[in-house]
């Protein structure tokens, strides 16, 4: 099985429209609200990211760990608020996540379709295109932008490449 890229970015889109989310820092609290989970955070370095924990085969609580930097914090939650909503179902009761977003994406190590899915539906919902748009004149600048949207640097530069990218094949005459 092949990642469906599209499917996981509109999703964010629906998502961030469905819950009104128009500003950069998108406010995650408000979906994990919007879905009745419950949240439990843990402060520990040699443990997990983060997870969802499933209940009769329904996510029901979020685990977090706060001992990494906010930004990954926050990467985290958007991975595993997009194994729920691209109905990534039917995984382990507890599903521990590995993110590791820089190492992903430099080592080219393959990660499975659903992780890449997630991985997705994460960036597009922390850095929406849309939003992105806005600041055509800062983009060259990763740390203010970075701060804006309260992502790491690195999830932040892949961000702005894309938004190129996209942006390049547009105007390309
Ligand atoms: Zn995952």
């Amino acid at each position: 099985m092949e990642p469906n890229y599209s499917f996981a970015r509109n999703m964010a889109r629906k998502v961030l429209k469905d819950y009104k989310l128009s500003e950069a820092p998108t406010d995650l609290t408000m979906i994990f609200r919007g879905l009745h989970l419950k949240y439990i955070e843990l402060n520990d370095a040699d443990e997990i990211d983060g997870a969802i924990l499933e209940i009769d085969g329904k996510p029901a609580i979020a685990v977090l760990n706060k001992a990494r930097p906010l930004q990954r914090q926050r990467f985290t939650l958007a991975h595993e608020l997009g194994h729920i909503f691209l109905e990534h179902i039917k995984r382990d009761i507890y599903d521990p996540e590995e993110i590791r977003e820089s190492d992903a994406q430099s080592t080219g190590k393959t990660k499975p379709p659903k992780e890449i899915e997630a991985d997705v539906f994460a960036a597009e919902l922390l850095v929406p295109y849309e939003q992105l748009k806005k600041y055509s004149a800062d983009m060259s600048n990763v740390d203010k932008l970075a701060g804006i949207f309260q992502v790491s640097k690195q999830a932040m530069t892949l961000a702005i490449m894309n938004y190129w990218k996209h942006t390049g094949k547009k105007t390309k005459r």
